[in-house]
């Protein structure tokens, strides 16, 4: 188990706000060479803005992807943002992933070779190669799993065929790592079926290691992915025991073995993003034929809401943005960001129109079929609607139908686009998010701190984020609709539209009420803090 470091330590700190104040004081202390009173107002400078009394608990997280190194979707966010929250939380965190050969070349020249050895993987005993590249950055220690014949795709996902024998290496790769460097964590933390392995190894082959003594919590970021494929195949590329095949860990059926399934088994809690996807997915509905297995876990589950990392999310600082605002300049300068993403994408320059966003991949997952169904009768003189994502050729395809039947009203960018992505939160007046179920989502998050309305299902996180307006108490968030109906959806957007151009200062102060909510990362980094104690 790693060492509680001292644990009376800090009381909260709050440093940058006293910067001007403690700055003179140093100049004072200085004159009057008192050594170390100067030491100490410097390191109070230093000191994180604020580091939480409670006792210091050591973390790995292991997971699949994570920003800025390889991104596909909200996972990269979490990856990223939580870890960081949790050095504020007074944790000790290592976050192990795949060394991908796609994360850019700035971040892989920086990494620093930590050790390799050979590892046990296969049924048959077959040995791979586990090369160890650490990178530090923001407090948090990246440690990333190099291995060629696995990694060295253009993208951490291509099919299941190649994607079983890579995340049943990663998932052992990172105990063994773990174990080679001899950091013993209190808590080790798995992120979807990529790592959901990690629990089943631990209790099993790494039983007589040190490492025994953590603790496994698995999050599930999208029930939808599991891992699944037949047993013979998982069986010789995980090497795991027979006994292991059965329906209350690894099988799922007849001939299919199930990673996720296994590792919700074995880890010692489970974690969801939201407290109502926590309990949806114990439901035949969400419950991705899982529901009865999640039922049965139910005691350990808990679900705790996603946030976004302030950080990269700033309209404040965001240097992506046209024009950046503050809750003080936000209703003039988000005007100006839409007539300049207008302009960009060649649509008719006008900031009276009604701009609705859709950042999103485009899979069935996200409610397309129902936008499709209804987006000629959305159209009309008043409207603009932006797309940006990728994913299922048949979205892709009836998004650049839309584009081109509405010629500088519609946009479609069928393209992954970051920079596009920031400037659309900003320019858009309202962001969709129709979704057919929804962990937690992160777009409604992003939107909301950008001043964007969201209109969303109230299905998983989007029920628990967007407060639906009140036209009565002039209270809410956003514009929402409960069954996954494109009438309704039609209807809650029109519900907008009435807002935004009979009523516009409500709709202004919903902008800004959205702007000031607490989206950041703290609360939830606090829950996840408390559930690491509650386990060790
Ligand atoms: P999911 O994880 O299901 O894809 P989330 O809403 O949790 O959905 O997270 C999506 C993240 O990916 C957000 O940060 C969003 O801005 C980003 N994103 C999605 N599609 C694109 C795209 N085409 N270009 C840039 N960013 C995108």
């Amino acid at each position: 188990m790693a060492k509680e470091k001292d644990v009376k330590t800090p009381k909260k700190r709050k440093a940058p706000s006293k910067k001007a104040v403690v700055k003179q004081k140093a100049a004072i202390a200085e004159e009057s060479k008192e050594k170390e009173l100067v030491e100490e107002i410097l390191a109070e400078v230093a000191a994180p803005e604020e580091i939480s009394s409670t006792p210091r608990r050591s973390v790995a997280f292991i997971g699949s992807e994570c920003y800025p190194f390889v991104k596909t979707g909200g996972l990269g966010d979490v990856m990223h943002a939580l870890p960081k929250a949790l050095v504020k939380q007074n944790c000790d965190v290592k976050v192990i992933l795949p060394r991908y050969k796609c994360i850019p070349w700035e971040y892989q020249e920086k990494m620093i070779y930590r050790g390799a050895f050979e590892m046990d993987l296969c049924a048959d005993g077959r040995s791979f190669y586990v090369g160890i590249m650490e990178y530090v950055w923001d407090g948090v220690v990246y440690d990333f799993i190099d291995n060629e014949e696995f990694f060295s795709n253009g993208s951490p996902y291509t099919n299941l065929v190649d994607d079983i024998p890579k995340y049943c290496y990663f998932a052992k790769a990172a105990l063994a790592a773990l174990n080679y460097m001899d950091w013993i964590p209190d808590i080790i933390h798995c992120h979807d079926w990529q790592a959901a392995l990690v629990p089943v190894y631990l209790r099993t082959q790494f039983e007589h290691t040190k490492l025994t003594t953590a603790k496994t919590i698995l999050t599930i970021h999208n029930l939808r992915f599991q891992g699944i494929y037949n047993i013979p195949t998982i069986r010789y590329w995980s090497g795991l025991p027979d006994h292991l095949f059965c329906k209350d860990v690894l099988k799922t059926s007849h001939q299919d073995a199930n990673m996720m399934k296994g590792g919700l088994a074995y880890a010692n809690m489970i974690t969801t993003v939201s407290p109502t996807y926590a309990g949806e997915i114990q439901s035949a509905y969400y419950g991705e034929t899982l529901d009865a297995h999640l039922r049965y876990h139910s005691g350990k589950l808990r679900g705790i809401i996603n946030g976004i990392d302030y950080d990269i999310w700033d309209p404040a600082a965001d240097g992506r943005l046209y024009a950046n605002y503050t809750l003080h300049n936000a209703l003039e300068q988000k005007k100006e960001n839409k007539r300049r993403l207008q302009e960009e994408l060649g649509l008719t320059q006008d900031d009276g129109k009604f701009v609705i966003g859709l950042i999103s991949r485009l899979t069935d997952q996200k409610g397309l079929d129902l936008v499709n169904a209804i987006l000629s009768q959305v159209m009309d003189d008043h409207t603009q609607v932006v797309v940006l994502g990728t994913g299922d050729r048949v979205y892709e395809d009836s998004f650049r139908y839309y584009e081109n039947a509405f010629r500088g009203s519609v946009c479609s960018n069928i393209m992954y686009d970051e920079t596009r992505a920031h400037r659309i939160y900003a320019g858009a007046d309202a962001l969709l998010v129709p979704s057919r179920f929804e962990p937690c989502g992160l777009t409604q998050l992003i939107a909301m701190h950008y001043g964007t309305i969201p209109i969303v299902r109230e299905t998983g996180g989007l029920k628990d984020t967007v407060e639906p307006y009140n036209m009565f108490t002039n209270a809410g968030n956003g514009f929402t609709f409960d069954r996954y109906d494109a009438g309704l959806l039609l209807d809650a957007i029109n519900r907008a539209k009435t807002l935004y151009f009979e009523a516009r200062s409500c709709w202004d102060e919903m902008v800004l009420r959205d702007m000031e909510k607490d989206l950041s990362w703290e609360n939830s980094a606090k829950q996840y803090k408390d559930l690491y104690l509650g386990l060790t």
